[in-house]
């Protein structure tokens, strides 16, 4: 797999610049497990480190993976003192998340251990009132027994109101869940070239 690091960008605004490509971001808490997840998709044990680095964590990170950008958005709720700064990242993520035309899914993640936070559970409402196609990645799965994966899945579906396809299980650890994400990104893909030989 083709992965690079492309740009940061501040505000929504910068992105006219980017190459036309079928976007997927990706979001969630700081800690979810985001910069692994990326790392064990792309097989590149450093790539989202580019996203670490001071004064990036706070910018939209653009990957280009094969012929497709993953977006590396802030992680947030990191804690209270960065309660300020979340402020201007909701307002740069809603920009994107509300304006880009190539944004095709957002891949939420969370933490298959913890009950989604307020936080986690705004993101969904939000990008459920926005029409935005997501789906849950629950990490870490690696720290639970199959049962207690299975157990773990029904009772975020219940919670979140979500059907069990909507979740998928995942561990940067073991690569669990890496074959379906892979399938999704193939099939979005093809149906975007379908969609612009229509056009
Ligand atoms: P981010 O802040 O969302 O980018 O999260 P990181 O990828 O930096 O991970 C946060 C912590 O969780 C680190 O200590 C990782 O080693 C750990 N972690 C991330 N993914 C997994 C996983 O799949 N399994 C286990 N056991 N630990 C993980």
């Amino acid at each position: 797999m083709h992965a690079q690091f492309v740009k940061s960008f501040a505000k929504f605004e910068q992105m006219v610049e980017i190459e036309p490509l079928p976007q997927i971001a990706f979001v969630g808490r700081s800690n979810a497990g985001k910069s692994s997840l990326l790392n064990m998709l792309t097989n590149h044990k450093g790539l989202a480190v580019t996203s670490q680095k001071p004064g990036r964590t706070r910018l939209i990170n653009f990957f280009k993976v094969n012929d497709i950008h993953f977006v590396d958005l802030p992680g947030y709720g990191y804690s209270v003192a960065s309660k300020s700064a979340e402020h201007g990242w909701g307002v740069e993520i809603t920009n994107y998340l509300v304006k880009s035309e190539h944004l095709k899914l957002v891949f939420v993640l969370l933490d298959i251990r913890h009950a989604p936070s307020a936080l986690d559970v705004g993101m969904l409402h939000f990008l459920q009132g926005h029409g935005i196609t997501f789906k849950i990645l629950a990490t870490k799965c690696d720290k639970l027994s199959r049962a207690q994966q299975g157990n773990a899945k029904m009772k975020l579906a219940t919670t979140l109101g979500l059907g069990k396809d909507d979740i998928i299980l995942t561990s940067a650890t073991n690569r669990q869940g890496r074959e379906i994400i892979l399938s999704i990104l193939t099939n979005l893909s093809k149906s975007d070239i379908i969609h612009s030989g229509v056009k």
